[in-house]
């Protein structure tokens, strides 16, 4: 099936005709020969991080394309996803005019970011088993309906949507679907990253902030069509991803080893930490997960929460989330953190 969708009918129109800034470091590209560089206004003493940083973070993108499979036009970087999503409003929805579509409960920014930007949030919640309603959906689209957020494997629920749904949004909605992968790295579930080219509509972000355990450096990740990521690139601001931080992304990246060994280690403990939570009488549901955290409906989630926070242990509680009534988020941590939280829930009263 080919997909109607065309760019223009989705940037705002400030956005098409704006002119960039334009950086020293863009009308300048170095080629790696030793020039002196006078042309940005820098203190010329070498400290490591005196110099402006590379604005498209060539060399992290050229490993990321490699292990991703994809060309490093069809991918932009940002301080952390938020930034990315941030400029995904900036792009495409006008303030006071168009609307967006998120699927409570899920994760927190979207509707924060729409507030920010002005832009109507119009709620859809998930079912009762947490999938995308799509009917419902598709009945809340109008014409000025120009982003829906999936969030797949979903936060705080932790599934990831069935394939089937995703792809009648794709093909049903003709602005842009954007989907939140913040947490692939942890689930069964193929990328969307695969079907870019299929889908000219569309966006899919992953970050560096959980598996990659980098939260600390933020570093968010959009892959998109070329004409997608063209238009992010002319509005986001010149040196977003800091020098640091992309020499830190740079030598996880190149060391995938030990991220896999690390999300194989998490898994496993996932799945004691979820045998344990069986056992217990006050777990009513424990919801089944793709990510690195478990949601679970307890008898009273506000008096497990504070019970838990006397032993030094902190989750998260969810419960004032739609669909997410007495339920307790936990985040998988190391095996001995895992063992002492098994512990102290052992001993709960
Ligand atoms: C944690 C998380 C992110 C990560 O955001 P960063 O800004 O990259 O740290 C993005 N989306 C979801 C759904 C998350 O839970």
């Amino acid at each position: 099936m080919s997909i109607v969708f065309d760019i223009n009918n989705v940037v705002r129109d400030s956005v098409k005709i704006l002119k960039p800034y334009s950086s020293a470091r863009d009308e300048y590209v170095s080629d790696g020969s030793e020039m002196i560089f006078l042309d940005a206004n820098e203190n010329p003493y070498d400290n490591g991080v005196n110099r402006y940083p590379d604005p498209y973070q060539r060399s992290l993108k050229s490993v990321l394309a490699e292990q991703k499979g994809i060309s490093e036009s069809n991918m932009m970087l940002g301080n952390g996803s938020d930034e990315v999503l941030d400029l995904i409003f900036r792009a495409f929805c006008e303030p006071n005019q168009d609307n967006i579509i998120t699927l409570p409960p899920t994760y927190g920014m979207y509707k924060v970011l729409s507030g920010i930007n002005a832009v109507e949030n119009r709620e859809v919640l998930l079912t009762s088993d947490f999938e995308p309603d799509v009917p419902e959906i598709l009945k809340n689209v109008d014409d000025k309906t120009k982003l829906v957020f999936i969030c797949s494997p979903n936060n705080p629920t932790g599934n990831a949507f069935q394939k089937e749904a995703i792809q009648r949004l794709l093909e049903s909605f003709h602005g842009l679907v954007v989907i939140d992968e913040a947490y692939i790295d942890f689930a069964q579930e193929e990328s969307w990253l695969a079907r870019l080219k299929e889908y000219p509509n569309l966006i899919v972000t992953q970050t560096l902030s959980k598996a990659y355990g980098l939260a600390g450096i933020r570093l968010g990740i959009c892959y998109a069509s070329e004409e997608i990521i063209a238009v992010l690139n002319k509005i986001k601001p010149p040196y977003n991803v800091n020098q640091l931080t992309q020499q830190r992304a740079l030598e996880r990246v190149m060391d995938p080893n030990i991220v896999e060994v690390e999300v194989q280690q998490i898994l496993k403990e996932r799945e004691a930490l979820i045998d344990a939570l069986q056992g217990l009488s006050f777990v009513e549901k424990i919801f089944p997960t793709d990510a690195n955290f478990v949601l679970v409906k307890v008898d009273n989630a506000n008096k497990r929460y504070q019970q838990l926070l006397e032993k030094q242990v902190v989750v998260r509680n969810r419960s004032n989330q739609p669909l997410c009534e007495n339920t307790l988020r936990f985040t998988v941590g190391t095996p001995e953190e895992n063992n002492t939280l098994i512990a102290i829930l052992k001993q709960l009263d």
